[in-house]
């Protein structure tokens, strides 16, 4: 690709970005790195009913927190700005003129009720009304009133809309560079509105306007948005503007049964569909994240990157760099994408076990630190916590699982696991627990292998059967049948604390 990719994600901060929109975002990021691009972020925020003050903000923290960031938009000005659309009001108005003036455009004047009335009509006919080349010379507008009665109207006030007039009986032939040929003919398409008196711009006309101002190679956007393919195409050629190219991506499917991923099947399913929680500031409604619910952004980010595109191999683990690498629009599915809570997890579970261990050691500290202060750790404990998440991790998913899985490393158990103990402890265990505590004794170099060999050698000696005394000897340190290798936990909490544990066990069990 030669030309100067710059590609954008644009979207209306009409409250949290949904996990579809930060594919969508991914997507325009991977593409744009792959090629030596700019991904520019533009916030389309002209339907002030919709705005929702936080959500830019949120927008935003969301792209950083996932490792997306965007190289260019707010407060990363180049030249291009501003990236607000309601802060380029005064652009539109030009283009809307524009288009009146080479007669792409027309002003409407029909008032909302009489709209109504005519939608109505419809209705009863059972049809669906619509504002186009065959009812637009019936219509109250600069193409059936007279140029003064329309310079009057607009001299004195009077509400009007710029609307688009769309070609009659065309056959469009769109090229989409995932879905390839789309055919289109514009005897469906409506005069959409571009421009409104109160200086608003509509989505559509913003949208292309700034895509050709901000110099925008490509589009790539959700499905939802391939239905206005065709008029933007249209105005392009009104303008007499060179279109960019154009890519929609699949939609994010429901887990189980037809239709878009919403909040509901989060909600009803137990998972997010927000990158971070989100507090709704009028209900105050919280809503979770992937974040705080412990995904890790790599994980996060190689889950969606996989719900619509696959690299055509077998490899499903890509850091970020492997997916700039690896990713191109033409191995982006037409059909929509499951989400799939399981494979989510899978992710989740793979890059906990590629994490850093010090890293992992670092959070761990950070979530429970309540827990490891009631049982009296210090700071200086980091390289134990260390070793103890590594040998852990394996049965992990999240951060958060590893306490239940680890917490004997930290503390005695204050209880032993009665089903375990009827198992594990019978008459005359005390004893043979009294006797592993001499070996034990008797160990000076107190590593897992060494304490292994000097048990076994004792066990074999004397024929007590493995299983009777190792579940004791676990029971003993854990309260439970639960918990790594025996002899590792032994060697890691150390000769005299499995040594007092072991104590505790006979003092109490006996
Ligand atoms: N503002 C639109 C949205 O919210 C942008 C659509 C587009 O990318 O053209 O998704």
């Amino acid at each position: 690709m030669s030309k100067n990719i710059r590609v954008r994600f644009a979207p209306s901060p009409t409250g949290p970005l949904h996990i579809g929109g930060v594919r969508t975002a991914l997507y325009n990021y991977l593409f744009a790195k792959k090629h030596g691009g700019t991904f520019i972020l533009r916030i389309e925020d002209t339907d002030q009913k919709r705005y929702v003050a936080n959500a830019e903000k949120y927008i935003i923290k969301a792209l950083n927190w996932s490792g997306i960031p965007y190289d260019e938009g707010i407060g990363k000005e180049a030249g291009y700005g501003p990236y607000r659309q309601s802060e380029r009001k005064m652009i539109y108005q030009k283009y809307a003129q524009q288009l009146v003036d080479t007669g792409w455009g027309y002003y409407a004047f029909d008032t909302a009720a009489a709209l109504d009335i005519q939608r109505k009509n419809s209705e009863a006919n059972k049809e669906t009304f619509i504002y186009n080349w065959h009812n637009r010379e019936e219509m109250n507008n600069s193409l059936t009133l007279s140029k003064e009665e329309v310079d009057r109207r607009i001299a004195t006030g009077d509400p009007y809309v710029i609307r688009f007039k769309t070609p009659k009986d065309e056959l469009l032939v769109l090229q989409d560079l995932i879905r390839g040929e789309v055919k289109i003919n514009t005897n469906i398409l409506d005069d959409k509105v571009l421009y409104k008196s109160d200086g608003m711009p509509t989505y559509h006309l913003a949208n292309i306007v700034d895509d050709h101002l901000m110099e925008i190679s490509h589009v790539i956007r959700g499905e939802e948005w391939l239905p206005s393919m065709a008029l933007h195409i249209l105005l392009y050629r009104a303008f007499d503007w060179k279109a960019p190219e154009f890519a929609h991506l699949p939609l994010l499917m429901k887990p189980v049964g037809k239709g878009k991923l919403s909040k509901r099947d989060g909600d009803k399913l137990g998972f997010p569909v927000f990158p971070l929680e989100y507090t709704d500031e009028k209900t105050g409604d919280v809503s979770r994240g992937y974040r705080e619910d412990g995904y890790f952004p790599e994980a996060f980010i190689n889950m969606l990157a996989f719900l619509g595109w696959n690299p055509g191999t077998e490899q499903e683990l890509f850091k970020l760099e492997e997916l700039v690498d690896a990713f191109s629009l033409e191995r982006v599915s037409k059909s929509g994408a499951k989400f799939d809570l399981d494979k989510t997890k899978w992710y989740q579970h793979q890059y906990m076990q590629m994490a850093d261990d010090e890293k992992l050691a670092k959070d761990f500290q950070t979530l429970f630190k309540d827990e490891l202060k009631e049982v009296g750790l210090h700071q200086q404990a980091h390289s134990y916590v260390i070793q103890v998440v590594s040998s852990i991790k394996e049965r992990a998913t999240f951060v958060a699982d590893l306490w239940d899985l680890g917490h004997y490393f930290f503390k005695a158990p204050d209880t032993f696991d009665p089903k375990a103990t009827k198992k594990a402890w019978k008459e005359g265990t005390d004893i043979l627990m009294q006797n592993v505590i001499e070996i034990l004794e008797g160990i000076n170099d107190f590593t897992s292998k060494n304490i292994e060999e000097n048990i076994k050698a004792w066990i074999q000696k004397n024929e007590l059967g493995f299983g009777k005394v190792l579940m004791s000897f676990r029971l003993s340190l854990v309260g439970s049948m639960q918990g790594i290798h025996v002899f590792d936990i032994a060697a890691m909490i150390g000769k005299e604390e499995t040594i007092t544990r072991l104590r505790t066990a006979i003092n109490q069990l006996s």
